[in-house]
């Protein structure tokens, strides 16, 4: 006999955990099923002796009132333990620190040290001016895009009318706002730009629509440090979840799904099978044709044939005795050349707090370094290239991270360890090691992605590969969205 109900979520990371989490608010009966035995997918961690690692991401942001994790932990009625940085991120380069103030005008003073320009202030302006109106308009419209013709008409109000000259930044690329700023003839702005939005958007200022790379240029500003590791906001709101009443079922994974009439049936690894009215994947579309049957299977077969592109990111782990206080806790550091076996000629750092004992004891730090990477050459490769290459990259960072950290250079290192898409693949499940979801250009904008509601009565789509896109605050909003329309039904 299976198990009945209301929903199952497959999946415990941001975007699984945020969904269970208001179902279960809402009294809604839910399963949230995780392959892992830990949670947090590409946010997670993993331990080494008295040392907690972030095994992908690392920054929070969008968590302020009108924002998808500020209005998660409002409407759950949690707080996660964060550092709002007054010093979001620092760019280490040829030009020497490029300090990212969250304090804009702080920051536009900053930035015209560095790349001096009449307009540079303007083009500022305009970024911080067309992210918040962004946040505005997504907080406003949990039905976008359209699904139906009854979510045309929930559009169709006064305040969403200052939206539509937003269009135009979908279509054009940063690269038409930088030559409207006559911004776009400095190479060194322009690196500085493109490696900026490599980490936020996945994609360079050629093809990154603009009103994305508003939102990736000005995160800096709200960058959150979560105290103990990113997981540690997931495991607020997965208390929460089972605090309501939800089950939760760890180190399962969902082998198969099979819809019957209204409803969705689901086997697992451990031999279970379950059913509910609602089926909520946040796994990523790839992931869903080796497990989904019949019209279900083409229709996701489609979308990963024509979303066929991911990235995958190469890792460096390690822990470091020092007390020096630093000005932050994250880094960008520039590479001369491309890093070998890598896609970037950068490189970004985490380096823990201080006074972040939950992550290393008193004088340690870990330190989480992550780069662009193509995860065919890491998949396709034999035992022995794929370890001579781990070692050579590895090597590579390590050696950069010891020359733009002078200050910490002889300092003791322990359990210094890679990770690339194999590593990925084999923890998070994804296909391939895909992570960071569908890079956003002109071509494939947040409105083209797979959209959060499917062609199947009940069965809906979150996660970094649906709409609106990869990061923590836009698994949030998809999720969030995906339970307003089940609420509403
Ligand atoms: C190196 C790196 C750095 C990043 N840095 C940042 C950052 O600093 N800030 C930020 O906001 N974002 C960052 N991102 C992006 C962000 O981590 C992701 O977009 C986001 O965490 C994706 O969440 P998700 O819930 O959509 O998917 P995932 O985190 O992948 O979660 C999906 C979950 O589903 C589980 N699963 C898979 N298959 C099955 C199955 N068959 N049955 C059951 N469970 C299954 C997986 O184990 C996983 O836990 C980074 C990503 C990477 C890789």
């Amino acid at each position: 006999m299976s198990q009945h109900f209301d929903s199952i979520v497959i999946g415990a990371g941001y975007a699984g955990a945020a969904a269970a989490a208001l179902l279960a608010n809402n009294a809604k009966d839910t399963l949230l099923i995780e392959a892992h035995y830990a949670l947090g997918g590409c946010a997670s961690f993993f331990r080494r002796k008295h040392f907690f690692f972030d095994s992908g991401a690392t920054t929070l942001s969008g968590v302020l009132p009108n924002q998808p994790l500020g209005q998660l932990q409002k409407q759950l009625g949690i707080s996660f333990q964060l550092s709002h940085l007054p010093i979001g991120m620092i760019i280490k380069s040829k030009q020497g620190d490029i300090i990212r103030y969250a304090d804009k005008n702080q920051w536009i003073q900053e930035c015209n040290t560095h790349f001096p320009h009449p307009q540079q202030a303007d083009f500022w302006n305009e970024l911080y001016r067309l992210e918040k109106k962004v946040w505005d308009i997504v907080a406003n419209n949990p039905f976008f895009p359209p699904a139906t013709a009854t979510d045309i008409f929930r559009l169709a109000k006064p305040s969403n009318l200052k939206g539509i000259t937003l269009l135009k930044g979908i279509i054009s690329p940063l690269d038409a706002l930088l030559k409207h700023y006559r911004l776009h003839d400095n190479p060194q702005f322009r690196r500085f730009i493109d490696e900026q939005l490599i980490i936020s958007t996945q994609s360079y200022a050629d093809t990154a629509p603009y009103i994305t790379s508003a939102m990736g240029l000005t995160y800096p500003s709200q960058t959150y440090y979560p105290y103990g590791g990113i997981v540690q906001p997931v495991k607020v709101i997965i208390n929460s979840f089972t605090d309501n009443g939800g089950t939760l079922r760890t180190n399962e994974a969902v082998t198969a799904i099979h819809k019957q009439k209204n409803t969705w049936l689901i086997h697992t690894s451990k031999g279970k099978t379950f059913t509910a009215k609602n089926l909520i994947s946040s796994i990523p579309v790839w992931n869903m044709p080796s497990i989904t049957h019949d019209e279900v299977r083409q229709y996701y077969h489609k979308k990963a044939k024509r979303f066929d592109f991911s990235w995958g990111a190469f890792m460096v782990y390690f822990a470091i005795e020092t007390k020096e206080s630093l000005p932050t806790a994250y880094y960008q550091i520039h590479t001369e050349e491309i890093i070998p076996h890598c896609q970037s000629r950068s490189f970004f750092a985490t380096i823990s707090l201080s006074d972040d004992t939950g992550k290393a004891p008193a004088g340690w730090k870990t330190v989480t370094i992550s780069t662009h990477t193509l995860t065919r050459h890491w998949m396709e490769m034999n035992d022995h290239d794929y370890h001579h290459a781990k070692h050579q990259t590895l090597e590579y960072i390590m050696q950069h991270f010891d020359k733009h950290f002078p200050q910490l250079r002889h300092c003791k290192k322990e359990w210094i360890n890679a990770a690339t898409p194999r590593t990925f693949s084999h923890y998070t499940h994804r296909l391939n090691g895909n992570v960071g979801g569908i890079p956003h250009s002109i071509k494939q904008n947040f409105l083209t992605l797979p959209h959060n509601v499917t062609p199947f009565k009940g069965l809906y789509h979150i996660g970094d590969s649906a709409f609106p896109g990869q990061g923590t605050p836009s698994v949030v909003l998809g999720a969030s969205n995906v339970v307003q329309r089940i609420l509403q039904e």
